[in-house]
């Protein structure tokens, strides 16, 4: 698993955190954070944003979107937080999400409201056999 410093991990449970207590989940009452680290080395924050259709975003999905619209490429690390006490993993979607932008061995830190870390997860652990960019032909 990669090596991430301490001093970024508990820089990524912060925003994490801090982007937890924005989450709008008025219909879940199930706020989650989480906070990404791009290859760059910047810390991306992003909550669960629902609405009335029931087609909100997920604190994953907020956070890989933050990275890309600021140029960032690939995930070094992953900081969930859940709404609770207990382990939070990803959803099925945003698990195919992170794959997309993953590197080989990257930790993802399932953490507690409180910002415990319960369990470090890989990808491979959380979908294996995954289908992503290797499986579609090259285009041009
Ligand atoms: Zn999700």
């Amino acid at each position: 698993m990669t090596e991430i410093s301490a001093d970024l991990i508990e820089k990524m449970k912060i925003a994490a955190m801090t982007a937890q207590k924005n989450a709008y989940c008025p219909y879940s009452d199930h706020p989650v954070g989480t906070a990404v680290l791009d290859e760059q080395g910047r810390i991306f924050g992003g909550c669960n944003v629902e609405t009335a259709h029931f087609k909100g975003v997920c604190a994953e999905a907020s956070a890989i979107s933050a990275m890309v619209t600021a140029g960032g490429k690939k995930l070094q690390a992953v900081f969930i937080t859940a709404p609770d006490e207990n382990l939070c993993g990803p959803c099925g979607d945003c698990r195919q999400r992170l794959y997309e932008f993953s590197t080989p061995d990257m930790p993802i830190y399932a953490a507690t409201k409180s910002g415990q870390v319960k369990k470090i997860l890989t990808l491979e652990e959380l979908l294996p056999y995954a289908f992503g960019p290797q499986n579609i032909p090259p285009r041009g």
